[in-house]
């Protein structure tokens, strides 16, 4: 903004129209513009993906969606689709994208399938530098993945090997959130033994999962509950998709 410190010529009395601005000009100018969120989704067909998606945000993301029978998907290979939403909250818009990652571990062999994942990843954050490098950085795109919402399958005893290796190979790129998928099919007692299994495992292969940041010691009180109440809700982020 180029608000230079000078005075308001409107109205009888002399008036300062500088920097006290600022903040209101960004928040402006941030508002029209709108932001840019990717969210990844990844995880078995049947988990519940596409539900969870399109009640999140209450749209049909999957109009077009093609669904492999049983002996397709032995030879599935990982693919990567984007979904793009324009969502507007508020006056605030939001372009969303969904990555979906179709045929992650649908096969009977899931050697390395998390690798079409991470190189897309990776293509992103390349992408974005080569963007910010440039002479024409105006309009750039953010096409990186924010954030990746993993499910686990309810039916085991913790994590399998797939989950460990996809977590291990993501968790320094993306922020990882591991939900139980269909946890509604669980006694609220295996609901417990799950979450605790799956974050001693966590914690035993060295994952790091998406932890809430610290609140600022000078924000108000009610900010404060609210922040404390989210974090125990998803305390170290084992959370339920249904
Ligand atoms: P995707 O292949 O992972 O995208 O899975 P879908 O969203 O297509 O869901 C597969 C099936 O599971 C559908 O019949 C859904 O109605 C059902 N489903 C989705 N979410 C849940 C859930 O949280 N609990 C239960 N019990 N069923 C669900």
């Amino acid at each position: 903004p180029s608000t230079a410190l000078c005075y308001s010529v409107k109205g009888p009395e002399k008036q300062y129209v500088g920097f006290a601005t600022l903040p209101n000009q960004v928040h402006r100018k941030s508002v029209k513009k709108g932001f840019d969120f990717t969210l990844m989704v990844a995880g078995e067909s049947g988990m519940g993906k596409s539900t969870l998606v399109n009640s999140l945000f209450l749209t049909d993301l999957y109009k077009d969606r093609k669904l492999l029978n049983a002996e397709e998907r032995i030879h599935q290979t990982v693919e990567i689709i984007k979904h793009t939403v324009d969502i507007e909250e508020k006056g605030v818009k939001l372009k969303l994208t969904i990555v979906d990652t179709p045929g992650f571990g649908d096969a009977v062999n899931n050697n390395e399938c998390w690798k079409p994942i991470t190189d897309y990843i990776d293509q992103q954050f390349e992408q974005y530098f080569r963007d910010e490098s440039g002479l024409n950085r105006k309009n750039i795109q953010d096409n990186r993945v924010h954030c990746c919402l993993y499910f686990i399958p309810p039916f085991g005893h913790g994590l399998r090997p797939v989950d460990v290796e996809f977590m291990k190979a993501l968790h320094e790129k993306v922020n990882i959130i591991p939900l139980i998928a269909k946890a509604d099919c669980l006694t609220p007692n295996e609901i417990k033994k799950l979450k605790d299994r799956i974050r001693e495992e966590i914690d035993k292969f060295g994952i790091k999962v998406y932890q809430f940041p610290e609140c600022d010691s000078d924000e108000d009180e009610e900010f404060k509950q609210l922040d404390k109440e989210l974090k125990w809700r998803t305390s170290r982020t084992v959370t339920l998709s249904n």
